[in-house]
């Protein structure tokens, strides 16, 4: 996910941009209406969230920019005005958050703006017992509750969710999960699947180590294992 976060408040900048980056997402923050129009000239963008008082500046000038580009675009505000909300929307918004917001609801709301326009309400996702993984956002969730995990550990997930009842190979989840340009290690897997096993136990779930094969992932609750 690439992500441009158009906000002149440091103090709201940098949290956003550090919660992105825990997603693994790209963040490219502008502080101004200029350098957003340059970093859109520049680059393309899944989502842009918005701040609507930049300074002097009126955020919802960008509205109409990032509407012929195609990009969905959530503003935030920091008044609950609701004829101000109702002009973002009829401008081109597709959704608004008054600050102050949670992170878990900025996801949500991205989230949401994002199925909806794929045109789908059903989530993109790839369920196990009580977890589920958003394979647009990667999110992963237990029982409806956000799991931050690092990127590369979601994506072993993954493997490891698709692979169910099976051992998957070192290799699949290496190839797979790691960039070619990257170090792509056992070791380094090791150390992944270690705290993604830490991370996951508390819930029922265990990653079964294969020496010298692969993993495994289960719950307790699966009693037949093959
Ligand atoms: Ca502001």
């Amino acid at each position: 996910m690439k992500v441009l976060l158009v906000e002149d408040e440091i103090d709201i900048a940098v949290p956003i941009n550090r919660f992105f980056s825990s997603l693994g997402w790209k963040c490219s923050v502008a502080k101004n209406l200029n350098t957003a129009i340059e970093l859109l000239e520049e680059e393309t963008f899944d989502i842009c969230i918005l701040d609507l008082f930049l300074g002097r500046e009126k955020g919802s000038e960008l509205i109409p920019i990032l509407n012929d580009k195609g990009i969905p675009v959530i503003v935030l505000t920091v008044v609950d005005d609701v004829s101000e909300k109702v002009k973002c929307l009829k401008m081109g918004a597709d959704d608004y958050l008054v600050k102050p917001f949670s992170f878990e609801e900025l996801l949500a709301r991205i989230e949401a703006v994002l199925r909806r326009l794929k045109g789908t309400n059903k989530k993109n996702s790839l369920v196990y017992e009580n977890l589920e993984i958003d394979l647009l956002s990667m999110i992963v969730s237990i029982d409806g509750e956000m799991l931050p995990l690092p990127k590369k550990q979601v994506m072993i997930l993954i493997k490891l969710i698709e692979n169910i009842g099976r051992i998957t190979p070192y290799e699949k989840l290496l190839s797979y999960a790691w960039s070619s340009y990257e170090d792509a290690t056992i070791e380094s897997l090791r150390t992944h699947v270690h705290y993604l096993r830490k991370a996951l136990r508390k819930y029922g779930f265990d990653i079964i180590s294969y020496v010298g094969i692969g993993y495994a992932l289960k719950h307790e609750k699966t009693t037949k294992f093959s």
